[in-house]
């Protein structure tokens, strides 16, 4: 999601180019205000990837969304204004220009009359939450939705995927919602996202992070990668270390990686930090070190093409890793 001000139609672009360039596929922005909704149309059309517009509290904002060409609207019926009495001529509205619209139940904006009928966010009353204002728009013959459950706990948020998912055919939309700063969301992202898609639940992701939204991307790219639902790229394949190990794993690995940032090709790198492990993994990655008395091993496909001095591990790896990128591109 954006985090520019969407009136700002040239930051809002320029944000959605660089999410685009991190691997975002489908980007939403906030749409809380007339000025925003007036950006709307310019965003939708020069935007090089599909844009979903966030509507609160005004229905008004809906219907600018949906004609501003909008690859789809998320609405969240808990903070819009008599939302139930307008859910006729939203369907209308979106019927007409094919628009999906995702409903979008939040624990923290729950409804009223689900949150005394239940105590408090349990997956059960956001799911009822969902599916009742899914009904409303099944009345009135509008089914292209998709639906989002989203809780800042992980475990309460996998329950209400699994209780939607056993409910309905709807597509669902992932969210871990106010996860946290980067190192504590992506661990309650990766939990959540993995529990579910492993199971072949969910169809869109959105990672939420305190964290500028390139970090939210990197994240999500990385959990899709690692569940094998997007082409892995770069893969480092590093120790642990431990008291055998003959040299410092840590830097190797972190060096390693920061020298092949944004390597488009599905490469495998294995650093290991001595001859115990190393040789096996540094074998089985397209290219490996096994290191040991002040020397690296220089793995490629398998078989070891030279030995070289502890202090030039890093640039063989590195050079051999652009030499055999280079053979992938080609060939
Ligand atoms: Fe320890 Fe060697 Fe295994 Fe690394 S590869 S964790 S140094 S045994």
């Amino acid at each position: 999601m954006t985090t520019t001000l969407t009136s700002d139609v040239n930051a809002t672009l320029q944000q959605i180019a660089e999410l685009t360039a991190a691997g975002c596929d489908i980007v939403r922005v906030a749409c809380p205000s007339q000025d925003d909704a007036d950006a709307l149309p310019a965003i939708a059309r020069k935007s090089g990837i599909p844009v979903i517009a966030d509507i609160h509290f005004q229905p008004k904002y809906v219907f600018a969304a949906i004609e501003a060409g909008c690859a789809a609207v998320r609405v969240n019926p808990g903070n819009i204004k008599k939302f139930d009495d307008r859910v006729g001529e939203i369907a209308q509205a979106a019927k007409e220009t094919a628009t999906p619209i995702r409903i979008g139940v939040n624990a923290g904006s729950l409804d009223p009359r689900l949150l005394a009928k239940h105590g408090k966010a349990t997956p059960e009353a956001l799911v009822e939450s969902a599916l009742w204002e899914a009904s409303l728009f099944a009345e009135h013959d509008f089914h292209n939705l998709k639906i989002s459950v989203k809780h800042n706990d992980p475990v309460i948020m996998v329950r209400a995927y699994e209780l939607l998912a056993d409910q309905c055919d709807y597509p669902l939309h992932l969210g871990v919602t106010e996860a946290g700063p980067t190192f504590q969301g992506t661990i309650k992202s990766a939990v959540g996202f993995g529990a579910l898609l492993s199971q072949g639940i969910g169809d869109t992701i959105r990672v939420s992070l305190s964290a500028p939204p390139v970090e939210e991307i990197k994240v999500a790219t990385q959990i899709l990668q690692s569940l094998n639902l997007r082409p892995r790229k770069l893969e480092i394949v590093s120790c642990p270390s431990c008291g055998r190990a003959q040299v410092d794993v840590y830097t190797l690995a972190e060096q390693v990686t920061a020298g092949l940032e944004g390597m488009e090709v599905p490469l495998r790198v294995a650093v290991m930090g001595c001859v115990v492990n190393g040789p096996g993994e540094a074998r089985e990655a397209d290219l490996g070190v096994a290191s040991g008395n002040g020397k690296g091993q220089i793995f490629v496909k398998g078989k070891v093409i030279k030995t070289v001095p502890e202090h030039q591990i890093v640039e063989t790896l590195i050079e051999e890793a652009l030499r055999i990128a280079e053979d992938m591109e080609e060939g």
